[in-house]
């Protein structure tokens, strides 16, 4: 029997309304447009995506912050997309959310010992001693001193912020954690250190972890599985080393090949995928595949077809592409065919 998943997406839709009442243009931003995504125990899920690809609306969703348009959302097997708030009380053990700003997610007026305890007092876990040792506890496990605990979060510092949060997240020992870009807005030295927190943490603790970024070094460092986002929708989902050894979805090429490489030589013979134009508003209704009117190889079809994410060359590798073929592969996106789509403009590294 295969192992219940900690968190079950299936359909996932969120359109906001948008207009004014007093007889402006109204419309729908389909910002999450019909999401798949599970996760299983101990799994980190890196979500990645362009800036207004709907990813963090989907984490908001998945911890909801926020509630689905349509679409289920099952965590430990139990369905909360509907849920009210206070029902949702009870699964607020369970998921716990950090934030990119760690700043404006912590309250001002408490103290850091106050804010790690407060998940503890809210969910009525043991007398005022007990919470405090069991805050403690877990303020160390994040690497933070001891004298931290009477200090407001004004007198620490971006990467100590962070670990506050952190250790607020997972003080009540979720089963899942959504990690909404928690490193964007931190030093470069500072970012490694708060990853491998997070890594040692989750290996210690066993959680699982949706984690939100645009940034692809950073999915690679530390996911297991990989799903990437355009326009609400999944492109490609499979395993990180698959995604980087074999990336099929021609969105997927194109942002890989324009990521920065730390190794030149290892870039010397790679073209540069630059695609045309940004990212089609999400309030534009579009037809067929999302990615079409800059996808450099689009056909009649991804124009009007919707085509589906499938495990086309691989029951674990699902992309929805409809040039990708079991006998082919990925197609090769530096030689567009036609001219349906976008124009790439390719660079050649060296
Ligand atoms: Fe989408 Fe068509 Fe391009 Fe595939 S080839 S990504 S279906 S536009």
């Amino acid at each position: 029997m295969t192992e219940q998943p900690v968190l079950e997406v299936t359909g996932l839709v969120k359109h906001y309304q948008t207009g004014s009442r007093l007889g402006g243009a109204r419309s729908v931003v389909r910002a999450v447009d019909g999401v798949d995504l599970t996760i299983g125990r101990g799994e980190i899920l890196g979500l990645v995506g362009e800036s207004g690809s709907g990813k963090s609306t989907v984490g908001k969703c998945v911890s909801r912050l926020t509630t689905p348009t349509s679409g289920t959302v099952k965590l430990l097997g139990r369905d909360i997309s509907t849920l009210t708030r206070g029902q949702m009380r009870p699964f607020r053990n369970d998921v716990h959310v950090v934030f990119q700003d760690p700043f404006s997610s912590l309250n001002p007026r408490m103290t850091v010992g106050q804010i790690v305890m407060e998940p503890l007092r809210q969910h009525g876990h043991g007398n005022r001693r007990e919470r405090i040792g069991t805050a403690a506890e877990m303020l160390e496990r994040t690497g933070l001193s001891h004298d931290i605990r009477s200090r407001y979060p004004h007198e620490l510092s971006g990467g100590q912020r962070q670990r506050v949060a952190l250790a607020r997240a997972l003080v009540l020992g979720p089963s899942l954690v959504v990690a909404d870009e928690p490193v964007s807005a931190l030093d470069v030295s500072v970012q490694a250190s708060i990853l491998n927190v997070i890594l040692d943490l989750q290996a210690d603790m066993g959680f699982s972890c949706l984690f939100i970024t645009h940034d692809l070094s950073v999915v690679e460092f530390i996911s297991d599985r990989i799903a990437v986002m355009y326009l609400g929708k999944i492109m490609e989902t499979t395993t990180r080393g698959e995604l980087f050894r074999d990336p099929q979805h021609p969105y997927t090429q194109s942002l890989l090949s324009a990521a920065p490489v730390a190794d030149p030589a290892g870039v010397r013979n790679r073209d540069r995928i630059i695609l045309s134009g940004d990212l089609p508003s999400p309030s534009e209704p579009v037809t067929g595949c999302p990615f079409h009117s800059r996808c450099p190889i689009a056909i009649e079809k991804c124009v009007t077809d919707v085509p589906p994410l499938a495990g086309i060359t691989a029951p674990d590798h699902l992309t929805a592409c409809h040039l990708v073929t079991a006998e082919s592969g990925a197609p090769d996106i530096s030689a567009p065919i036609n001219s349906m789509g976008g124009t790439p403009s390719v660079h050649n590294a060296s």
